[in-house]
């Protein structure tokens, strides 16, 4: 029997947009709230952020960084210090104008991001040389008032971490920004099985105030790209604007050298956008709240539901081991399970029992397989550490197959106005006006210069002048 869920949601070629909010209601990890753009994270959905934040937040401590908690509200005068970074962000800012009834003095901002905050503490707390690197993160929730939303990818309020930095030097700062690149790069590949291009964003797509930010960039199943992660050289843009001197190794007083980075549920998106299929969710093992799913058939019969209960037992102190020993049917089971992206469902019933088996079926293929008792541990390691290389592969060769090179404008324009864009990789002069041409003619953005640079032309695709990079280009979410 198939159940009632597979039916009810929308093909993902006939209507990717529709097929994304109906896998992310019916597997239950968002619901909407009544304020727009605002989503309620339910437990599914927030168990496999707070897997996300585990594995984020050991490599964060481990390359040396501590938490910390700043203030939600940032003071109007405070955020006006640095000015490229309030012209950037408020468009996006709310503010808080009232404390009950009374009409405050000064409007508080709800933090967009909190650069600010990080600047005025480290005034005070740095003076010399020993002091540095400061390395804080901060997990919190931000605001910024989007125009367009969509869950996770694109919410109004969304959960992150943000790196703050300080440093003596633009190259200690330099190596900071990079190796939080590579962390969020790791995370992405190994524990979400989601491929990414490492690389520099333009001018016009960096952060506001940064001197450069790096991007890791990502191929959805529609071939649209989504920034997946950012990691910001702020020089020292905010140390002048808030006063963070130090004294030196020379005894002289120098301005600090600054990082920020952020990583955000919007990856929780590109899961869903990555390994998702017409039967809904495909969780990577390394972040699935539950790994095993043990589904007993023909639970009425006798012993068969104590040997689940046993089972359960036995497999939870290695994986996460779920069991429904509900009494919906099988059917319906299955098909809750598919939808909710289980990496590995087993199946037991009175025949495997007498037979020392069980029934493993993987989600990423559908593949079933009769495995025995013996040894279940290290067939079900195995099995598990097979289907996260088997996303990132397909992720990969999907990645691969959706990458295309435009030499010259038409090339490009055709390949933009496919259905399915993908990256178009072509040279660039590194001018702002064909970057905007590009975007007018095309809807495809720069998503990044890759650091991995190669020169499939002389030319930029845009004007025909001397090429300064190559380019990824794509639509975006
Ligand atoms: P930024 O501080 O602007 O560099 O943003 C840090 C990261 O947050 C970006 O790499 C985006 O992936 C993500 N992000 C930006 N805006 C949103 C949003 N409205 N909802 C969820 N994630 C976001
Ligand atoms: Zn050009």
């Amino acid at each position: 029997m198939k159940g009632n869920f597979v039916e009810k949601i929308t093909n993902m070629e006939d209507d990717f947009a529709k097929w994304y909010t109906d896998v992310v209601t019916k597997a239950e990890l968002v619901d909407y709230s009544s304020v727009r753009g605002s989503m309620i994270i339910r437990p599914y959905g927030f168990a496999i952020w707070e897997n996300i934040k585990n594995e984020l937040d050991n490599r964060i401590k481990e390359t040396g960084h501590e938490n910390v908690y700043m203030p939600l509200f940032i003071p109007e005068s405070l955020l006006q210090k640095e000015k490229d970074h309030i012209e950037g962000f408020a468009p996006e800012v709310a503010w808080v104008t009232h404390g009950g009834e009374e009409e405050l003095t000064e409007r508080l901002c709800v933090r967009p991001t909190s650069e600010v905050l990080f600047g005025e503490h480290y005034k005070d707390i740095i003076h010399s040389y020993r002091d540095l690197p400061k390395l804080y993160n901060q997990w919190a929730n931000v605001v910024r008032w989007e125009k367009t939303t969509r869950p996770f990818l694109r919410t109004l309020e969304f959960l992150w971490q943000e790196g703050h930095t300080c440093h003596e030097t633009e190259e200690d700062a330099d190596k900071e920004t990079v190796q939080m690149l590579r962390v969020y790069a790791d995370i992405c590949e190994q524990i979400l099985a989601i491929p990414v291009i490492k690389g520099k964003k333009t001018e016009k797509e960096k952060f506001a105030g940064a001197r450069y930010t790096y991007t890791i960039e990502s191929l959805m199943h529609d071939g649209k790209a989504l920034q997946s992660g950012t990691s910001h050289h702020l020089g020292d843009h905010f140390a002048k604007a808030f006063g963070i001197q130090f004294t030196d190794r020379n005894g002289t007083q120098s301005y600090v050298q600054q990082t920020s980075w952020g990583f955000t549920t919007r990856i929780i998106g590109a899961m869903i956008m990555v390994h998702g299929d017409d039967r809904g969710l495909v969780v990577p093992p390394r972040i699935a709240p539950t790994q095993v799913m043990i589904i007993p058939i023909a639970q009425h019969k006798e012993g068969v539901l104590d040997f689940t209960y046993e089972l359960k037992k036995q497999l939870q102190t290695s994986f996460r081991t779920g069991l429904d020993a509900s009494d919906k049917k099988p059917g319906w089971k299955f098909n809750e399970y598919e939808m909710k992206g289980i990496p590995v469902r087993l199946e037991v019933g009175p025949k495997d029992i007498e037979q020392k088996q069980v029934v493993l079926v993987r989600r990423d293929t559908g593949e079933k397989l009769a495995v025995p008792l013996d040894g279940l541990e290290q067939t079900i390691a195995n099995l598990l550490h097979n289907i996260q290389e088997n996303l990132l592969t397909k992720a990969t060769e999907h990645r691969e197959a959706n990458t295309h090179i435009a030499r010259d404008f038409d090339t490009f324009k055709k390949q933009a106005n496919e259905q399915k864009t993908g990256f178009i990789k072509a040279m660039w002069c590194g001018d702002r006006v064909c970057e905007d041409f590009i975007k007018e003619e095309t809807g495809a953005t720069s998503r990044c210069m890759p650091f991995e640079q190669e020169k499939i032309s002389d030319k930029c695709v845009c004007c025909d002048k001397e090429a300064d990079a190559l380019v990824y280009w794509a639509k975006a979410y």
